[in-house]
């Protein structure tokens, strides 16, 4: 018993220094590490995306030509990419027309429209991923929904088609701003959009689709995977150290949700387009 006692108080000794020993090599390790990622020089290497709306721009307005310089100087240090959820129109009045100009990679609809130096390297089409064949069959099947349901007023174009989805709205896409109002107030209250995903999703399962209520009056229908995500295959990893991203919906269900979690790429919440401008100043130009 005194030998198996000491035998373990011997065994205590040797291995306790050594652990010890062991700790303080993992610690000076892991201190190197920051120190190096810390120091490490922002180069064109490093590569930052930016949501649009609420990023670089307010909330559905235009840029201002302070956040546009400070891009461009931006841009003299790393290499910077523009994701937008709208279309390419779209992002072109919030940016600007000369907004191939400002950014390595434009990405419109997530990337389903893809440029890179102002050159259209991608264009991805819902209507030829499901075929023609699915595709009228969902629209048939939303006419013949909508045209069965009641609601307070209906107006006009129930549905539009976009590169990368659908877009359905049961009351009609050119309502007045105070229908639109209205129908937000009554759609909260008797769930129509809520149904009639849930009756989509029943009948359209084998599509593998994806269905997003946002904004007052529409929800919108696209693949599975053609989130923000999808703008990442048009980046070629050799080619960077570290691909960063920068977007103010980065909550569960908000439209930046799966590239901020996304783990090839490090994510930022920012809270407007100075916030965008403060982290950006921090972590690369200073
Ligand atoms: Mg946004």
């Amino acid at each position: 018993m005194r030998f198996v006692g000491a035998k373990i108080f011997t065994d205590l000794c040797f291995w306790q220094p050594c652990s010890a020993a062991f700790l303080v090599f993992l610690s000076l390790a892991g201190l190197a590490t920051t120190a190096r990622s810390l120091t490490m020089p922002a180069s064109k290497r490093t590569l930052a995306l930016f949501d649009v709306d609420g990023t670089l721009t307010p909330a559905r307005l235009e840029i201002t030509p302070e956040m546009k310089a400070f891009l461009k100087e931006l841009r003299e240090t790393i290499t910077i990419g523009v994701v937008g959820g709208s279309d390419f129109v779209k992002q072109q009045e919030q940016l600007g027309s000369d907004s191939l100009d400002m950014f390595d990679f434009s990405f419109a609809e997530n990337g389903l429209v893809a440029y890179k130096d102002r050159e259209l390297i991608a264009k991805a089409s819902f209507a030829k991923k499901i075929g023609e064949d699915e595709l009228q069959k969902l629209i048939n099947w939303v006419l013949a929904y909508l045209s069965k349901i009641t609601l307070p007023i209906k107006r006009g174009t129930f549905i539009e088609f976009r590169t990368g989805m659908l877009n359905i709205s049961p009351i009609g896409r050119n309502c007045a701003r105070d229908e639109r109002n209205d129908f937000e107030e009554y759609d909260l209250k008797n769930g129509i959009r809520k149904d009639m995903v849930s009756a989509m999703q029943k009948e359209f399962a084998h599509l593998d689709l994806t269905f997003s209520i946002g904004g007052q009056i529409s929800f919108d229908v696209f693949p599975k995977g053609w989130d923000k995500t999808y703008c990442l295959q048009f980046i070629d990893r050799s080619q960077f150290d570290a691909v960063h991203f920068f977007g103010d919906k980065t909550f569960e269900g908000g439209n930046d949700y799966e590239i901020f979690t996304d783990e090839s790429v490090e994510g930022h919440a920012v809270t407007a387009p100075e916030d965008t401008k403060a982290q950006c100043t921090e972590l690369f130009l200073s």
